[in-house]
């Protein structure tokens, strides 16, 4: 039996967008849904636009289809039944669609306790924990035992949640439950995680007393974690997969460390470069000097040479923060600080006025003169 092709189902055209598509199928879904829809073939009508938005309404999926056809989506041949879960009029729903969205306008807000399965694979928790590290921790990298508390699966029953499993007596181990309710629309069937299993389908005859049938408890773990050179505040790093248990056989969360890095007393960071404000007297700025200077690996004795100005910046070639690559190797760089002394005792003053009589260089006044 040929298929109706799906655009022309949701009466859009093949260019349609996501939302005219999803407005498309709302405006129909509520026109046909059988709770309100008592003509004959409604249902059937239902079931039909539920699967034509199925795909249409995924990108992937949509895709797909575009290329292939609804072939493609058809299990053992089943048509409408095939596309997960339009078995009922309650079934309807893969996560894909909120029908509490579509109906609530016009139900008043009445709740289609919603399809989501309870078993379904989820990631587990990621972790955030902020690290303090001292300045030089952050320079050269350290290793830092980290205290965390995350959810593992319950070693008691495995992360089952119990002991003895049977097949859930209320939903007959469906996962799901369909409640009908009265309303002035007539019964409305309405389908749900199941309650008393939470979707797994099975109960157990001992609800495990480790985890009280929770799968997952709280443990207290030391992580000890390699911290490389040159992070910085702010700085994120992951440890993939130490995080909490995914749930239902999903991957573990990640955690991540997020790094505060303390001030030094001398050293400024900038990236990887290291930066140090270094006073000189007049005198050593303009004859020359050598001083020893602190770096992050040791001392240096360090050249000024004769004539060097305020603020004169002077690079020590690789001195900085070491990394792994070459090309991110880090420098230092000495800021000079030229002070001018504000308390001369009586020989000092005697010799900077010889000085000043010697008709000292003042560069550019000579400009400004011109203007006098
Ligand atoms: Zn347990
Ligand atoms: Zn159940």
């Amino acid at each position: 039996m040929a298929k109706r092709d799906y655009y022309e189902i949701l009466g859009v055209d093949k260019n349609a967008s996501e939302a005219e598509i999803k407005s498309a199928y709302r405006k129909l879904a509520k026109k046909y849904h059988p709770d309100v829809n008592k003509e004959e073939g409604a249902a059937e009508k239902f079931k039909e636009i539920g699967e034509a938005y199925s795909v249409l309404g995924d990108e992937g999926k949509r895709k797909t289809y575009d290329q292939f056809g609804s072939a493609v989506f058809e299990q053992g041949g089943a048509g409408a039944g095939g596309f997960g879960g339009f078995g009922g009029f309650g079934g309807f729903q893969e996560a894909d669609v909120d029908l509490n969205d579509i109906f609530s306008d016009f139900l008043g807000g009445f709740g289609f306790g919603g399809g989501r399965r309870g078993n379904r694979a989820t990631k587990g928790d990621d972790i955030l924990i902020r690290v303090d590290l001292d300045f030089m921790e952050a320079v050269f990298g350290t290793t830092k035992d980290i205290e965390l508390t995350v959810l593992e699966d319950c070693s008691e029953c495995k992360g089952e949640g119990g002991h003895d499993p049977k097949t859930c007596s209320a939903c007959n181990g469906r996962g799901r439950i369909i409640t009908e309710t009265r309303t002035i629309l007539g019964v409305m069937q309405t389908e749900s995680v199941c309650p008393t299993c939470g979707g797994t389908g099975k109960t157990f005859e001992k609800i495990c007393s480790k985890c009280k049938g929770k799968k997952q408890i709280k443990v207290n773990k030391t992580l000890s974690v390699e911290i490389p050179s040159g992070v910085d505040t702010n700085e994120r790093i992951r440890i993939s997969g130490k995080g909490g248990a995914g749930k239902n056989g999903g991957p573990n969360g990640d955690v991540y460390l997020e790094f505060r890095v303390d001030k030094h007393p001398i050293f400024e960071r900038s990236g990887n470069d290291i930066y140090l404000t270094l006073p000189i007297t007049v005198s050593e700025a303009a004859l020359g000097c050598k001083k020893e200077i602190p770096t992050i690996t040791g001392s240096v004795v360090l050249e000024i040479s004769s004539g060097t100005q305020n603020n004169d910046k002077l690079k020590l070639k690789g001195k900085g923060i070491p990394s792994n690559s070459s090309w991110n190797k880090g420098d230092m760089y000495v800021i000079i600080d030229v002070v001018i002394p504000t308390k001369l005792d009586r020989r000092q003053k005697e010799l900077f006025k010889e000085l000043e009589d010697t008709k000292l260089d003042n560069g550019e006044y000579k400009k400004i003169q011109k203007y006098l």
